[in-house]
């Protein structure tokens, strides 16, 4: 360090981040250019020119200047990520052991990590004009265009809600502004409020629990709000969001997936006249920059968003909200691992504003965090509109004739579900017609060229499908192996429970509902306003059915093949099932009409599901973590993975054993564990044979000792051609 005097324009030396997979930053003499931390400049590198942000800036000893050079221009005035944004995303890029420049540049709304200007991207909002309400008043316009209307009613809408409640709204926004039917508006000076009247009065439960989120004021406190669907957790966030607007702060919405975001806005904008920026990864590019910007600003008063909302700037934040806590979306799965709820806590922590988790069926991390006292947990227990919860059956079917998988008491409870007019929903979490197909000739069965695992039979299709590497072929007609033409397709997923039913209640529509069916934008969202309009119908589908989405006619619920469930290798799986019989089983009887639950099993002994069926969520969550407590496992104990894959074996077997060899002797103290390397519980996938190790300890501070010392290591050996590894710290599954 040399010390400056106040004469001398400092030279100082910028570290700054570049969009690498690199954990290091590199050195730039600033050039005299004042620049601060967090701003985006424009650097030489190798012999290219790159886009950095300043990390941190520092004085420096004339002696070394001559070797680093300097930056070629600042491009921005502010910095893009303010200084609790910075220090956060530096602390969750050494807790992921992410590279912090993939970090850094990963919270940057994608356009901000060119070289483009903020100011490329100013603030676009629309509304009707006279002309346009009078329009919409005598219905003079139709599809689209109608439709925008409609959304826009009288207020100023930004493009990035635009874009999340009507996709595609852009060519009838250009037909509607050329007929000066709409037209851009600078938003409102408005402070941002609740509108009158549209609350309704809180019930008792409700009412305790805002009492104790109030009076806990501001800085940081974990609040776990616990209470199944539709017992008024949402209006319960919509009145803390209300005092922090009152207070000038911003809040944060989380929601798991994209497809509970329009939901979401249409609450807040029907509760608040306020900004609100929303970020998913459905955005054009420009539309997610501006709103992005909206809440750097502090302009956009909520941000409301999917898990990378979570790295949005927060200059006046004042709220956290995360709803659906335990979902497993919240986990990035590739690139950087982060988990969404995790960096909320954090930056919670660091901004000092209180977060609220909340749930039906919370993860067992943060039960545990309620239990050791550092979470406080609020609770709903009674269902809104005074419906008690729906009596779960559980169907013994061993030894029955099951028709297409169904058990007869189930198909006699779904006759009576249509015959009273009502909605049924049929859950099976297996996509495609069947999962295996055999020939009954001579036992041959479709594999996966790449996974040497069964291929699904996608009937419409004619195809066979790999649901792990994606490899399809055309189904065959008759056994590529004997010729005969014997083959059967083996076990039901949706697709064929869909024809079944379809066939049983040929007047009935039968909709199914999972990635296949619903992969067009906002063909969800069109489904599900379908059903809220009542009249008798059947939904088949995946787990995408369990979200919390009203439907007030549904009150038939039946959960078929969760029995798979039961038998997994990863530890996670029995409190995922839990939370997926509870949240499917939710979907039952919401309005006013009783709900029944069916749930179909071998194994109707399993101490899983009768604690579950008996004790409901609590105590089966109670069993978990008391079996977890007894093997050490998360979260008692806190795990890394690291996972290697590579066409050659060998190679991947030569890796994990340098990797190993990496790993500093565990201390006699027991306080690391190393397990492995040993085949991943999918040993090929895609072609590429896949391996694992894993660390283990009961004190986070010795894990992370551990890997601190290892990752350098890791990144050190030698990188074989074509092989990939990965760190998964606090892994989500241990596939
Ligand atoms: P959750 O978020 O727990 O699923 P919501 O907040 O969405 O529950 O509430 C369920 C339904 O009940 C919503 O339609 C909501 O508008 C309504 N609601 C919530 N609280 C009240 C209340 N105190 N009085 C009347 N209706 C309410
Ligand atoms: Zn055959
Ligand atoms: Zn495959």
């Amino acid at each position: 360090m040399a010390f400056m005097r106040q004469s001398d324009p400092a030279p100082a030396i910028l570290k700054v981040a570049l969009p690498l997979p690199l954990r290091q930053t590199f050195d730039y003499l600033s050039n005299g250019i004042p620049v601060q931390p967090g701003c985006r400049v424009r650097v030489p590198f190798g012999r290219s020119r790159r886009v950095g942000i300043v990390v941190e800036t520092a004085m420096h000893a004339a002696v070394v200047a001559g070797r680093i050079k300097p930056i070629e221009a600042v491009l921005d005035a502010q910095p893009l990520l303010d200084a609790e944004l910075l220090a956060n995303l530096g602390r969750a890029a050494d807790y992921w052991c992410g590279a912090i420049g993939e970090v850094l540049f990963g919270a940057l709304s994608r356009a901000l990590r060119e070289d483009r200007a903020p100011t490329d991207f100013t603030e676009e909002r629309w509304r009707a004009t006279a002309a346009g309400s009078a329009a919409r008043d005598a219905r003079t316009r139709r599809g689209g265009s109608a439709a925008l209307l409609q959304t826009l009613g009288d207020e100023a809408f930004s493009a990035s809600e635009l874009d999340t409640l009507l996709p595609g709204w852009r060519a009838a926004a250009r037909r509607l502004a050329g007929a000066g039917l709409i037209e851009r508006t600078q938003s409102t000076a408005d402070a941002p409020h609740a509108r009158d009247g549209g609350a309704p009065v809180l019930n008792d439960e409700q009412a305790d629990a805002l009492a104790t989120l109030l009076s806990a004021g501001e800085g940081f406190h974990p609040f776990l709000l616990q209470g199944v669907t539709g017992s008024g957790k949402t209006e319960v966030y919509l009145r803390l969001t209300e005092r922090t607007l009152q207070q000038g702060h911003q809040a944060l919405w989380l929601v798991p997936e994209i497809g509970l975001v329009p939901q979401a806005l249409r609450r807040l904008r029907a509760r608040f006249n306020a900004r609100i920026a929303v970020l998913h990864s459905n955005l054009a590019e420009g539309e997610h920059a501006r709103a992005w910007l909206d809440a750097r600003s502090g302009e956009a008063a909520i941000v409301l968003g999917t898990r990378s909302a979570v790295f949005a700037p927060l200059p006046k934040a004042g709220l956290i909200i995360v709803d659906e806590e335990h979902d497993a979306s919240y986990k990035q799965q590739e690139g950087f691992r982060y988990h969404a709820r995790d960096f909320a806590l954090m930056r919670a922590q660091s901004l000092g504003v209180p977060i609220v988790l909340g749930s039906a069926t919370p993860s067992l991390e943060t039960l545990a965090n309620v239990e050791a006292g550092r979470f406080t947990r609020l609770r709903l227990h009674r269902r809104v509109h005074a419906r008690p919860p729906s009596p779960v059956h559980v169907l013994d079917v061993r030894g029955l004739k099951l028709a297409h998988g169904l058990a007869p008491a189930l198909l006699e409870a779904l006759d009576a579900c249509i015959a009273r007019g009502e909605q049924a929903l049929v859950f099976k979490n297996r996509r495609g017609y069947a999962p295996v197909l055999l020939c009954h000739a001579c036992g041959w069965h479709a594999v996966c060229p790449k996974c040497e695992k069964p291929l699904t039979l996608y009937r419409g299709r004619r195809q066979l499908l790999c649901h792990h590497c994606g490899h399809t072929e055309r189904a065959p007609g008759s056994c590529p192996n004997c010729r005969a033409d014997a083959l059967i397709p083996q076990g039901q997923g949706t697709e064929r429970l869909e024809e079944a039913l379809s066939a049983r209640y040929p007047e009935v529509p039968v909709l199914r509902v999972d990635r296949d069916s619903t992969r067009r934008r906002n063909a969800f969202e069109k489904l599900l306003d379908r059903l809220a309009a009542g009249g008798p119908a059947i939904l088949v589908g995946t787990q995408m059915l369990a979200k919390g989405h009203d439907l007030p006619n549904l009150t038939t619920v039946a959960i078929v093949g969760v029995d798979e469930g039961l038998h997994s290798v990863d530890f996670h799986a029995g409190e995922r099932l839990a939370q997926l019989v509870v949240q499917v089983a939710g979907r039952a009887g919401r309005a006013d009409k009783p709900g029944a639950v069916w749930l179909q099993t071998h194994e109707p002994e399993h101490p899983l599901l009768t604690t579950l069926l008996r004790g409901g969520y609590d105590a089966a969550a109670a069993l978990q973590l008391g079996e977890r407590m007894a093997s050490g496992l998360p979260p008692f104990s806190h795990m890394a993975l690291l996972r290697a894959e590579c066409a050659q074996r060998d190679t991947v077997e030569g890796f994990m054993a340098a990797a190993r060899d990496a790993l500093a002797r565990p201390g006699s103290n027991g306080l690391l564990r190393i397990n492995g390397p040993f085949a991943a519980p999918m040993p090929l996938r895609a072609g590429r044979h896949r391996a694992q190790l894993l660390l283990e300890s009961p004190q986070r501070p010795a894990l992370r000792q551990a890997l601190a010392e290892w990752l350098p290591r890791l990144h050190a050996l030698p990188q074989p051609r074509g092989l990939r590894w990965s760190l998964d710290v606090d892994p989500v599954d241990l596939y």
